[in-house]
């Protein structure tokens, strides 16, 4: 059982799958705390109802999607063993987006480590993380995000993303730095211009 905030079938908005269509599930529960989250409703779990994973991989399969995006929320607060269990056996390919904050249960296709500055994640999810999203508020959090690009893997992808209600300030130095700092990528919240969940 796990407490379920909202699922959607939409695309991902943000970092390496931008543009890929996905069935999100949205855990409650998160004591991260960051001042930004735009998701401060899934915080407390006991506000969100309890579902079976087996529900939940029907509804996807249900759906048509070939993947899943799991998000909170801090998802890892939860075993995600037998979620991820049900949709491997029917061969839909499982994404997370985490802060690292929590172990990592589950099996995953793609680890989308979003470190933060409250709860830093543990050295052993940054090593097998296949992305590396670090979320932009100000200048000096871009040494935040070198931080954690020398502990991820060679092979993790990089993305700078813009806090989003400090867009328009922090854009430029994101876009400089990315034309000196060539590994990193931007990475935009495109499915909020798309009017899309
Ligand atoms: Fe919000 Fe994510 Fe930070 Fe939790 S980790 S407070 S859900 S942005």
């Amino acid at each position: 059982m796990l407490p379920l905030v909202e699922e959607f079938y939409s695309l991902q908005g943000e970092g390496y799958h931008t543009g890929k269509a996905a069935y999100f599930i949205r855990l409650g529960g998160c004591d991260v705390g960051c001042s930004w989250c735009d998701s401060r409703f899934s915080w407390d779990p006991e506000l969100h109802p309890l579902v079976e994973t087996d529900v939940l991989v029907d509804r996807v399969l249900h759906s048509g999607a070939d993947s899943v995006v799991v998000t909170g929320g801090e998802p890892l607060m939860w075993n995600l063993d037998l979620l991820c269990e049900g949709l491997k056996r029917n061969n839909i390919c499982t994404y997370i987006e985490t802060s690292g904050a929590y172990p990592v249960s589950g099996k995953w296709d793609w680890i989308c480590l979003s470190p933060k500055k409250n709860m830093p994640p543990a050295d052993k999810i940054c090593r097998i993380a296949d992305e590396l999203k670090v979320i932009i508020e100000e200048k000096n959090d871009l040494k935040w995000a070198e931080k954690y690009r020398k502990m991820v893997g060679k092979k993790c992808h990089l993305y700078l993303q813009p806090e989003w209600s400090r867009f328009e300030t922090i854009i430029p130095e994101i876009v400089d730095y990315i034309r000196k700092n060539t590994r990193w990528r931007i990475s935009l919240q495109v499915h909020k211009y798309m009017h899309i969940p």
